[in-house]
């Protein structure tokens, strides 16, 4: 930019709610309550939520993050599992070697699992909707014998499931998936079988339904819109593609104001920007800050809803006060 000469006019609508949920609060503050009482290092299984910036600045003030629990030692320091849940399998392989465990699945994961056991108990065949590979899809399998769950990752799955008794049948969902394609995948199984047993309050949570809802708001207005979030996160790819689907010419997903490719935004003169549920607000900051430096922005807050919601943390953490 030529100096001296006035910075071009960027409309920003910022998408709200965006970035942290409930959950994700809850999982940090695990983290960093489990650093206060039983000081440093502190094991986490898999990233706690999927954001490097979050990870790193953990991984800073003590915590350690590992992929398997058999990364883990045996000794007295707390292992805590991320918010997507995990398979049965690992408490209770921790329970064997004696590790101490603090749970930061979120409650809504959770909700997701006893659903899963109610059917299970039931004897139904359960159709899970969601992302094969996914820590959180892992996790809802996991809690029960192999084969009783069969993954559904989209309508054409939907269309070639052979149920061994179509009469006999529930879904449940993974809690970050994109509202409308579930809904389809959803149609598509009641269609095939009028009988499948849903959960009683729809398991994509209220934070992606509610960051998804404000994308379709201001994606259609906008010549570009930025979702701050990791490639791994679910829900961020997800609000990309809504993003897109809504009408947007170009949606694209930054963790960092240092991977901005200005190339994408020439031309942009109204800039749609909304964050992921797993990454912080500070940066959003960091990447308005990005564009305050080139452009003149006139910013202004397009709300879905307004969200209260709150989860205490897992309870061997709030029974104890932090360390002074
Ligand atoms: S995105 Fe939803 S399910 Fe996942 S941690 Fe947040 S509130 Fe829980």
């Amino acid at each position: 930019m030529v100096t001296g000469s006035p910075k071009p006019t960027l409309k920003v609508l910022l998408c709200s709610p965006r970035g942290f949920c409930a959950g994700v609060v809850r999982a940090i503050e695990s983290v960093e309550r489990a650093l206060a009482i039983y000081g440093a290092p502190v094991y986490v299984r898999h990233e706690i939520v999927h954001n490097r910036y979050v990870v790193d600045s953990l991984r800073t003030k003590g915590a350690i993050f590992v992929e398997e629990l058999s990364e883990v030692p045996d000794n007295k320091a707390p292992v805590i599992f991320s918010a997507h849940g995990v398979a049965r399998a690992i408490p209770e392989e921790a329970a064997r070697r004696n590790l101490v465990t603090l749970d930061a699945t979120c409650p809504l994961v959770t909700k997701v699992h006893r659903e899963a056991e109610i059917h299970f108990r039931r004897r139904r065949e359960i159709v899970l909707i969601g992302h094969a590979g996914h820590p959180e899809v892992v996790g809802t399998m996991g809690q029960l014998p192999a084969g009783s769950i069969f993954l559904v990752e989209s309508i054409e799955d939907a269309e070639k499931f052979t149920p061994r008794d179509a009469n006999n049948l529930a879904y449940v969902t993974q809690t970050t998936l994109s509202v409308d394609d579930t809904a389809e995948i959803v149609e598509a199984l009641k269609r095939r079988f009028p009988n499948i047993v849903g959960p009683h309050k729809e398991d994509i949570c209220y934070a992606t339904t509610n960051r998804q809802e404000a994308v379709k708001r201001v994606a259609p207005i906008v010549d570009a819109m930025i979702v701050v979030g990791a490639p791994n996160s679910s829900n961020s790819q997800r609000l990309k593609e809504v993003a897109e689907r809504a009408g947007c010419p170009r949606a694209v997903l930054v963790q960092r104001a240092a991977e901005i490719n200005w190339s994408d935004f020439e031309g942009v003169t109204r800039l749609g920007i909304t964050a992921g549920a797993s990454a912080p607000e500070v940066l959003v900051e960091e990447i308005m800050g990005a564009f305050a430096a080139r452009y003149a922005l006139d910013v202004e807050t397009v709300s879905a809803t307004e969200e209260g919601v709150f989860f205490p943390l897992p309870r061997p953490l709030r029974e104890h006060e932090p360390a002074e």
